[in-house]
């Protein structure tokens, strides 16, 4: 089946056309591994796995390559501010390499547990040193670039289109109140490329501009190229990157090589926490870790993501995270019926399942109507045809349907009025009265409830 995806360059969902029959080169911006990733960022890197793991289910031979950021990217996207790497370093008393090197492996365990696969490759920027230097001279060569005081900028001015992928407008951004002003920049924003370092910065190199070190964007269009080649079919980010980071790869990746490098620009919707950004003024940057430490395996948050679909917002909250353990739970158990069962079903109620999913997952990868799909087909009466099928849409959900087991739990199908007992009791409690609380704890009993609390709620159990 042909995979349409919405194209942010070009404002449309279309026919995916790899640039080889049969094979897809994709790159995404990976992590600056100076921190733990978010549940945010995670967001990102399901994304990247779920358009693989479509595209791989189509029959495609994907290579996918995913940077990792050990040196630059400054506080903003800006270019003037601390660097992050920097910054760490000094905090901690660990040089720039120590920190890159811890965070890349919890990186690495993060996207293991959320059942991401690993990219083919995830090249190192500060292995890719003489290559961004190679195209940085190139623009300079070539007129696009100019020296300054502290650094070699991209004038965008000498590309025309620039603006392309986010519709900014030059002029507009000239007058900008919100851009930030740097004395040597020819327009605001014109971006570095290469920055010279004072004696005191860790990380630097040697280059024909002196002791200096690599702008943000540079290191994304050198790795994509080095390792896709000079055209490649995708390139995905979250939607912050567009208007900077992505429209800056394009500008100087064009310039440098003189026609169009990326075919397909593929974006995703943030995570939001209960509404907001995330924020640690609020102290809601949650991780990994912060799911486990409250019961949620790393799966329960990728089921999480997987029930909105990718260029949908989705709004985290811990009771949000909660209904998708209870749903994942129920779901599972389903399947252990189906997986025990020795019944079968007609291969013409199969196919069509498997059409539905298969037309879901290649619309703009729509995984909820695939889930949808799912939940559907598991209403079937029970058969060990359903159970195998439904592995097989895991290769694309990637929710464990492999490892489902005869003691899986069946969520509790709790009746209104006694989930009302309950929910009156939890309150009762929070508000510290304790007697009603007790009173209706006992009446739940009474019902054949047990009731249990927990970091985050409640938990309802027959007795
Ligand atoms: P960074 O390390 O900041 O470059 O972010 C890594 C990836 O996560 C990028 O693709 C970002 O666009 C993406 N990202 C950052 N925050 C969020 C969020 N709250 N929701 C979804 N994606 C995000
Ligand atoms: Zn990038």
């Amino acid at each position: 089946m042909q995979l349409r995806v919405y194209n942010t360059l070009t404002r449309k969902k279309e026919e995916l056309v790899p640039i080889k029959p049969g094979q897809i080169s994709m790159y995404t911006c990976g992590p600056t591994v100076y921190k733990y990733a978010t549940i945010g960022n995670l967001r990102a890197y399901v994304f990247m796995d779920e358009l693989r793991r479509v595209l791989e289910y189509d029959g495609m031979k994907v290579k996918s390559v995913m940077n990792i950021t050990d040196v630059g990217h400054l506080v903003s996207d800006g270019d003037d501010g601390e660097d992050k790497m920097e910054k760490s370093a000094h905090e901690t008393g660990k040089t720039p390499l120590e920190i890159a090197a811890f965070y890349t492996e919890q990186f690495m365990k993060d996207i293991d547990a959320l059942n991401i696969k690993r990219p083919t490759v995830c090249p190192k920027a500060t292995d890719n040193i003489p290559e961004m230097i190679e195209i940085v001279q190139s623009l300079l060569d070539k007129g696009y670039a100019y020296e300054t005081e502290d650094g070699i900028y991209f004038s965008v001015e000498k590309f025309p289109s620039y603006g392309k992928l986010s519709g900014i407008n030059l002029e507009e951004q000239r007058h900008g109140a919100r851009v930030e002003v740097n004395s040597f920049k020819r327009h605001p924003i014109d971006f570095a490329l290469w920055k010279k370092a004072q004696p005191n910065h860790l990380q630097q190199w040697d280059s024909p501009w002196g002791r200096s070190f690599p702008g943000w964007h540079i290191e994304c269009t050198a790795m994509g190229v080095k390792y896709l080649g000079e055209r490649f079919d995708i390139h995905t980010g979250g939607i912050d990157h567009i208007p900077i980071h992505h429209e800056n790869e394009i500008a100087q990746g064009e310039c440098w090589l003189g026609h169009q490098i990326v075919n397909y620009w593929m974006h995703n919707e943030f995570l939001l926490v209960d509404g907001g950004k995330m924020s640690k003024s609020l102290g809601n940057t949650y991780m990994v870790s912060d799911l486990v430490a409250k019961g949620f395996a790393p799966v329960v948050f990728r089921y999480f993501c997987l029930n909105v679909q990718y260029r949908q917002k989705i709004n985290f909250t811990w009771e949000a995270l909660a209904a998708a353990k209870t749903a994942y739970e129920k779901l599972c158990a389903q399947l252990v019926a189906h997986k025990n069962s020795n019944a079968t079903t007609s291969s013409e109620v199969l196919a069509d399942f498997k059409q539905k999913f298969e037309e879901a997952i290649n619309d703009d990868l729509n995984i909820p109507l695939a889930i949808g799909v799912l939940w559907t087909m598991l209403k079937q009466p029970k058969s060990k045809d359903i159970y195998k099928l439904a592995l097989q849409f895991d290769k694309v959900f990637a929710l464990d349907f492999d490892k489902v087991k005869e003691e899986t739990k069946p969520a509790l199908d709790v009746p209104a009025d006694i989930r009302e007992l309950a929910e009156a009791r939890f309150a009762a409690r929070k508000a510290k009265n304790w007697a009603e609380s007790d009173r209706l704890r006992n009446e739940l009993a009474e019902r054949g409830y047990a009731v249990k609390d927990t970091a985050d709620g409640y938990e309802l159990s027959l007795k």
